[in-house]
């Protein structure tokens, strides 16, 4: 049976080891004791995610496994955290994030691998997926060892809210950098023969959108670069931004008004060059009522007396990885509110709510 008190203890546990995005060593070893103790087997992949597989777990099953996927990673600042619990919730002491995005999830999987192990109850074969640097952009789910998972379905354990908070679309999200170069020139001496890139980026960012577009689809110009002392014209800028919609036509309408504004600035100020870079940092997806894990998902909640909550989301998880790589995921909420804030915080009730679906997940028949 699903403890609630383990499951807290556990995710306390959890969250006092500290794992900023590339600093996962720590955790990936508690995690792996923690698991192979479970009785699972864990390796880690070249990149350091770990893939664990269930005691009755065979790589030549007729029917594959199910693949439970959480990331381990945090964001800042999630260094030093104190996790206290008070009146059914769990927060920091304030000065950090809690950590519950994700280790509700990872301590959700852990308490229900516990509970049926503990009952001896039958069970799916099962994989865990525990990915490194998703924050930063799902760095470890794309370079993950796809040759050691076989599952063709995935619960992911990402989403903010209660475990029926469902992620049924995500968007597409394209990252983009614009150098600028342009002339130094000593700003007191000789300014006339400088050419500020800090100027031409301005010039850019002024005519850039900003914000949420509409309500599919979002802009913004996140960190701008530039200059190297006050008394110089400065030679280089640079501007850092991102756009995601739920549409494939705005995404690429946007990168055409992009290019635009930069031809338009560039005949303003011919002498200096510039140069932009777009790239995706992952895929639209959607699904309906007729995905396979959608289907096995509600199912599962429906157990529970819960009934999915269809979110779409602005962020992308290692969902959207997956679904690339064709292995159907559902995104689920891992009992998370206020993620990625000072003020990040866990209900008891709905962590052992995340708990009980996951067990019931790998109790269903095949
Ligand atoms: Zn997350």
């Amino acid at each position: 049976m699903i403890n609630s008190d383990r499951l807290v203890k556990t995710f306390c546990d959890i969250v006092q080891i500290d794992s900023i995005s590339g600093e996962e060593d720590e955790i990936a070893e508690d995690l792996t004791s923690r698991l192979e103790s479970l009785g699972l087997t864990v390796e880690a992949d070249d990149y350091g995610n770990l893939i664990a597989n269930s005691e009755n777990f065979d790589s030549s099953f007729e029917s594959p496994p199910i693949l439970l996927s959480v990331h381990m990673d945090t964001v800042d600042p999630g260094r030093g955290i104190k996790p206290q619990v008070a009146d059914g919730v769990i927060r920091s002491d304030g000065t950090t994030i809690i950590g519950g995005d994700a280790k509700a999830g990872v301590a959700a999987v852990l308490e229900a691998i516990e509970s049926i192990n503990e009952d001896k109850a039958e069970h799916l074969p099962y994989q865990v997926c525990l990915t490194r640097e998703e924050e930063t952009g799902l760095h470890g789910a794309r370079n993950l060892d796809f040759s050691k998972i076989y599952a063709k379905e995935a619960i992911v354990f990402d989403g903010e809210g209660p475990v029926n908070t469902v992620t049924v679309a995500a968007p597409t999200y394209i990252g983009f950098t614009i150098e600028i170069t342009g002339r130094a020139a000593h700003a007191g001496v000789e300014p006339e023969k400088g050419l500020s890139a800090i100027r031409i980026a301005a010039e850019l960012i002024t005519r850039m959108p900003q914000g949420r577009l509409d309500e599919d689809t979002t802009f913004n110009i996140g960190l701008i670069e530039g200059g190297s002392v006050r008394n110089t014209v400065p030679e280089d800028a640079k501007i850092v931004g991102e756009f995601r919609s739920q549409n494939i036509e705005t995404i690429d309408n946007i990168g055409l008004e992009i290019k635009d504004i930069i031809s338009r600035v560039q005949l303003m100020y011919p002498d200096a060059e510039l140069k932009e870079h777009l790239h995706t940092e992952f895929e639209h997806y959607e699904f309906g009522d007729k995905d396979p894990t959608y289907i096995r998902v509600a199912e599962a909640m429906s157990q529970m007396n819960l009934t999915p909550s269809m979110k779409s989301s602005g962020g992308g998880t290692d969902g959207n990885v997956f679904r690339l790589k064709g292995i159907t995921s559902v995104v689920v909420g891992m009992a998370d509110n206020g993620m990625h804030t000072v003020r990040e915080h866990v209900k008891v009730d709905e962590l052992t709510d995340a708990a009980q679906f996951c067990e019931i997940i790998l109790k269903a028949e095949q």
